[in-house]
């Protein structure tokens, strides 16, 4: 794992408790399949039913919202230009 800058205001999370995995759609008993994000293999299921580690979504979610973060703050700024 990278370095986190610590420079923004973000609330702090821990790896393993952002998402409730506990219910049984989220498990296969069948077989290990590789994960969606690392490739190691894994028995939990995401919410679209994919292989993956809770960590790894857990992870994967947080980078969306940073990228979101990072297009609404872009976007803010590019509408500075043309404001009504
Ligand atoms: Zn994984």
């Amino acid at each position: 794992m990278g370095k986190r800058k610590s420079s923004r205001r973000r609330p702090e999370w821990t790896p393993g408790t952002l998402l409730d995995w506990s219910g049984p759609g989220h498990w296969d008993f069948d077989r290990d399949r590789p994960c969606r994000y690392c490739g190691n293999p894994t028995r939990l299921r995401d919410g679209d039913r994919k292989p993956a580690h809770k960590t790894c979504a857990e992870t994967a979610l947080d980078e969306q919202a940073r990228e979101a973060e990072a297009a609404y703050f872009r976007k803010d700024s590019a509408d500075d230009d043309r404001r009504t």
